[in-house]
């Protein structure tokens, strides 16, 4: 490949809203077999919006809302503005967190009012500091989780008081992208921090049948890896620090150009208009261009 023309493949791809680290990218872009999609800020908007809360027996739903959306004022995760906007709809203001501390890919914990207040995945509820839900609870969870909304729980001294559910929509693109990566000979794979249901409604929207859900922020990295052991060639498209591991690990990591600078910087090609059409774009244009070379 002569520099010339990969540089031209650079420029074409800056007028295609692709931007790219080096010319040198385009070498691993060609040979990219796999490509794994992040889900919420990926697949979805990432704008999520508060749907319900159901408080637990003898909690008033303003002081769940009051507290939870307390909590997450400090945390940049969708989730978290989802919760402190709709909170604030409902009660006036909201108080200032004492203390605040966050969890990636968990959820956060917050004194607030004098109370230790935890929101996060219920798993990370139960396992770090056995909160466990009552039966009235698990069964909104479980409600929430069939119809593809995302849900957390909320607790406070030690008790569950609370599952707050948040809804994210999917892209209007990313179903034509996935038909594209298809196209191109690439197997597409939904990873997720998310519940195995809620990946699996998604998945489903778009068209995608292998899906890794409740992966931690930490193992992200470790699902491209198993792939690369298996011989594939991976590509990965992110947007949160959550996947700024697994971006740097993959063949070529792909960073939607709405994502946190951390995902960014550890990616070789940023999609300017978040929009997953210009990763078959940039796979395509690639391909192209080194093979009018050979
Ligand atoms: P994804 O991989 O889809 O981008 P994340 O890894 O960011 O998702 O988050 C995984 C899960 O962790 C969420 O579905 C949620 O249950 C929980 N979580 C993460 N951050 C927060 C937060 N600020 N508030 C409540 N829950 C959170
Ligand atoms: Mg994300």
């Amino acid at each position: 490949a002569t520099p010339t023309a990969l540089l031209v493949g650079t420029g074409r791809g800056a007028q295609l809203g692709i931007l790219i680290k080096g010319p040198q990218v385009l070498e691993s872009t060609r040979r990219v077999d796999t490509i794994v999609l992040d889900k919420t800020g990926t697949v979805t908007t990432g704008r999520m919006t508060l749907v319900a809360a159901v408080p637990a027996r003898g909690v008033a739903e303003d002081e769940l809302l009051r507290l939870a959306g307390a909590a997450e004022t400090g945390s940049e995760h969708p989730i978290a503005a989802a919760i402190a906007a709709g909170a604030l709809e409902r009660v006036a203001a909201l108080p200032t967190p004492e203390s605040f501390a966050s969890e990636d890919g968990l959820g956060v914990q917050a004194v607030v009012d004098g109370h230790l207040v935890l929101v996060g995945r219920p798993r990370w509820l139960a396992d770090e500091w056995s909160v466990t839900l009552p039966a009235e609870l698990a069964d909104a969870l479980a409600l929430f989780a069939s119809r593809g909304q995302t849900a957390v729980a909320v607790a406070w001294d030690g008790q569950a008081r609370g599952i707050l559910a948040v809804s994210d929509v999917v892209k209007a693109t990313s179903a034509a992208a996935v038909a594209e990566f298809r196209r191109l000979g690439l197997r597409p794979l939904l990873l997720t921090g998310d519940n195995e249901v809620v990946a699996r409604a998604v998945a489903a929207e778009v068209g995608i049948t292998d899906v890794r859900a409740d992966v931690l922020p930490a193992e992200k990295a470790e699902v491209i890896r198993d792939l690369q052991r298996e011989g594939r060639v991976v590509a990965m498209v992110g947007d949160g620090v959550n996947d700024a591991v697994a971006l740097a690990t993959a063949d070529l990591g792909i960073a939607m150009g709405t994502g946190t600078d951390v995902a960014i910087e550890a990616s070789d090609l940023t999609l300017v208009r978040s929009d997953l059409v210009a990763a078959a774009d940039a796979i395509r244009l690639s391909r192209r261009t080194l093979g009018t070379i050979k």
